[in-house]
């Protein structure tokens, strides 16, 4: 038998914006052809996405970088995703020795570090002091207006930081070379009892980053302060620990209440197995942004109103999602998908629509959708909620 006539969608592996049905023509340029590639459901949506919805990716690949000696950043705040007006997130590399200068800003800062290892120092307004290594998989948060620094070790490093206000900016935060540079030396003078000489090789501007050498072994580098050091640390081990396991792959919950500094910054660690789905739900506490730490997947988000919209993501791109809209993530690859949910909150919650059509009256249920009792059957085999974690449930196992 004859086979029959590829696609023309498939044509020469160039994707075209045709559905299988035949809707759509084929594009015939201008066109970013490895742009489509990596959106294949944006050239062809899927047929239950309609309706306006906002933008929802923003991919740090398409931001401006700040390049200095010892490392770089790069942000997506409310500038790069306007929707995102509850957090924004910042990318840093710092070389072995690259420091990010003493620093310190309005809104908190929480952190993951996704390679090699980092120096963090922090003294808070009781004058007790914070100091620690930080490894790939660890978090630190510093709370709104406390002053720190990030220091690269052995072979430098690259984390994620996240701040709990969509309008922030890196460039923009309070420095203690821009403040020196912009006080008078004779007030300089008098503030540390030193004379004037004292400062005349002060930078003139914010530094931001700058090369400097690999620092010793902490023990060497802690300062003793007579007020001990911060009562809750400003550190924490997410990827040591244990996750929750679930049919189609893993996650690990961190909030106030594993680690009670992080007061205004909740997150989720998501791995989804090849062929596995983060189930569909949402979330009653707020905005959800989501940073892609490795391979690739589709989320579709419905925001009422018959409106919904699918947006493919791979490592290196950030997500959103408003405030309680229905969303599912599948992972499109051959590969884990691994990603961060994050939420301005001191908890992590969400609700799951299984659990929810679960703990309700089958009559309701099977009347409303009028569906029959195949999937009444299913949802009650379904072991909802069995994974406790304090507080609150999270995926049936
Ligand atoms: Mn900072
Ligand atoms: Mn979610």
């Amino acid at each position: 038998m004859e086979k029959p006539p590829r696609h023309p969608s498939v044509n020469g592996n160039i994707p075209q914006p045709i559905r299988p049905d035949g809707a759509g023509a084929t594009d015939l340029g201008p066109r970013d052809i490895m742009r489509d590639r990596e959106n294949p459901d944006m050239l062809v949506p899927p047929l239950t996405d309609a309706g306006i919805v906002p933008n929802l990716k923003f991919s740090f690949s398409d931001t401006n970088m700040q390049l200095n000696h010892g490392g770089w950043s790069r942000e997506i705040t409310v500038r790069e995703l306007p929707i995102a007006t509850t957090l924004a997130g910042v990318n840093m590399r710092l070389t072995a020795g690259g420091v990010r200068e003493l620093h310190w800003h309005q809104q908190a800062e929480w952190a993951y570090m996704l390679l090699g290892r980092a120096r963090i120092t922090s003294v808070d307004q009781a004058g007790r002091n914070f100091i620690a290594d930080i490894g790939e998989g660890e978090l630190w948060y510093f709370p709104p207006g406390i002053p720190h620094s990030i220091q690269g070790l052995e072979n430098g490093c690259e984390f994620l930081l996240v701040f709990d206000d969509g309008n922030f900016s890196d460039l923009n935060t309070l420095s203690i070379s821009d403040w020196f540079a912009h006080t008078p030396k004779e007030v300089l003078s008098a503030n540390f009892g030193v004379p004037e000489e004292a400062f005349a090789d002060i930078p003139t501007k914010q530094v931001y980053i700058f090369q400097s050498e690999v620092p010793g072994p902490i023990g060497e580098a802690k300062v003793q302060s007579p007020y001990g050091t911060v009562p809750l640390s400003f550190t924490h081990n997410l990827l040591a620990q244990q996750p929750i396991r679930t049919p189609g792959g893993n996650v690990r919950i961190v909030d106030s209440a594993n680690f009670p500094i992080s007061k205004t910054i909740a997150a989720a660690l998501v791995e989804v197995e090849p062929g596995g789905m983060r189930e569909l739900h949402w979330h009653p506490n707020n905005d959800e942004w989501q940073y892609y730490l490795a391979g690739q997947g589709r989320m579709t988000v419905f925001i009422g109103n018959g409106t919904a919209r699918t947006f493919d993501y791979r490592a290196g791109d950030v997500g959103y999602v408003p405030f309680a809209t229905g969303h599912y993530i599948q992972n499109t690859g051959d590969d884990s998908l691994w990603f961060l949910e994050m939420f301005k909150s001191d908890r992590f919650v969400d609700v799951s629509l299984n659990q929810w059509m679960a703990l309700t009256p089958r009559g309701i249920v099977s009347s409303n959708l009028n569906v029959g009792p195949e999937l009444l059957d299913a949802l009650r085999k379904q072991k909802w909620p069995v994974v406790k974690y304090p507080g609150y449930s999270y995926y049936p196992k």
